[in-house]
Parts: C-alpha cells; sequence; structure tokens
C-alpha cells in the first residue's frame, strides 16, 4: 500500500465529520505547510475550514463539537517502512489516550489510514482499555474519500491480525472463523 500523509487523514476525517453534521473547532497538521494544504483541499472540496482554522501547534489533532458533545481525535498517516508505522502508530494511540477526560459527551478518536498493518496493530489494544477509555477508532481510506468508524463496543479480532471487526462479547465469528482458537478460549 502506498504511504498517506497525516494531512490526507486530517482532512478526510474533518470532512467526515462536517458530513454528520458536527462542527469542527480547531484542527491541526504537522506543519505549517501541512495546515495549508489541508485548508486548500478541505476548499476545494467544499467543506467547511475549521472555526479557529488550521494550525500546527499543540493539542488534539481535530476537535468537534454537536450537541453537548465533542469528539477529540488524534490522526496518523501511514509511512513507508514498516518499523515507522509501528512507533507512528503505537504514539498516535499514546497521544489518543492523554486527551482523556472524565467528561460527560467526550469521544475520543484515533484515525489512521486503513491498512493491513495498522489493523494488525489496533488488533493488539484490548475491548477493555478501548471500551474503559471510550476510545473510537477512524478507518479513513484517502482514495474512496470515505471513513469507516469503528466504536469502543467492537473488538478488531486478534486471530484475524484485525482483519474483522466485530461486537464485544459476540462469539459467533470466532467460532467461524477460528475454530482452533475458539476451542482454546473456551478451554476445550
Ligand atoms: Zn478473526
Amino acid at each position: 500500500m502506498a504511504t498517506v500523509e497525516e494531512t490526507q487523514v486530517l482532512v478526510e476525517t474533518v470532512a467526515w465529520l462536517e458530513k454528520e453534521g458536527w462542527r469542527t473547532m480547531s484542527a491541526r497538521a504537522p506543519t505549517r505547510r501541512g495546515a495549508r494544504a489541508a485548508e486548500e483541499a478541505l476548499t476545494a472540496r467544499g467543506v467547511r475550514v475549521p472555526e479557529h482554522d488550521i494550525s500546527s501547534g499543540e493539542g488534539p489533532d481535530v476537535i468537534a463539537q454537536r450537541a453537548g458533545m465533542e469528539w477529540r481525535i488524534e490522526c496518523k498517516g501511514l509511512g513507508e517502512r514498516s518499523n515507522t508505522r509501528w512507533s507512528d502508530f503505537y504514539r498516535g494511540l499514546g497521544e489518543a489516550v492523554c486527551h482523556f477526560d472524565k467528561k460527560d459527551g467526550l469521544r475520543l478518536g484515533f484515525a489512521f489510514p486503513d491498512s493491513r498493518d495498522l489493523r494488525r496493530f489496533a488488533s493488539k489494544m484490548s475491548p477493555g482499555m478501548r471500551g474503559a477509555i471510550g476510545l473510537w477508532v477512524l478507518l479513513v481510506d484517502v482514495a474512496e474519500q470515505s471513513v469507516a468508524v469503528v466504536s469502543p463496543q467492537e473488538v478488531f479480532c486478534p486471530f484475524c491480525d484485525g482483519a474483522t471487526v466485530y461486537p464485544v462479547g459476540e462469539s459467533g465469528h470466532i467460532k467461524a472463523e477460528h475454530p482452533d482458537e475458539w476451542r482454546f478460549l473456551a478451554g476445550a
């Protein structure tokens, strides 16, 4: 898979939020050049640019609000080499976790390109951790200009490296696709 710039993920995330009726308050690109590129890309697509423009400072990459709810989203791209992908993923995860707060209506998000490597890393996040802090995952497809959302109540199957997503507590997928692992889990 080709590399994907973090700025592209940011653009798709903002475009998706606006389409879903969220108001993007701020967005941050990794560099000033990226911030300009993101602003141009959004304007070209007719998407409203965030209220406080696009900057390159500190804080969550995207903050969006709707009816008393708030998204705090961390964005990461897809690097060329697998060890870069690995360290970018865990840095992004760490940043996403740092935005956690005990606040009603808060949704933590981690947005990254939908790819085999990043799904495999995502399958290492335990459902318990994601559920406890309410961490959503946004799978971005820059070619299709689309975003697929994985809620904290859904798990990236650890037995197929996250290729499949299923609801927490549902064993049907494991029984059907991974009978050996199911026997292991069931203690049979
Ligand atoms: Zn599976």
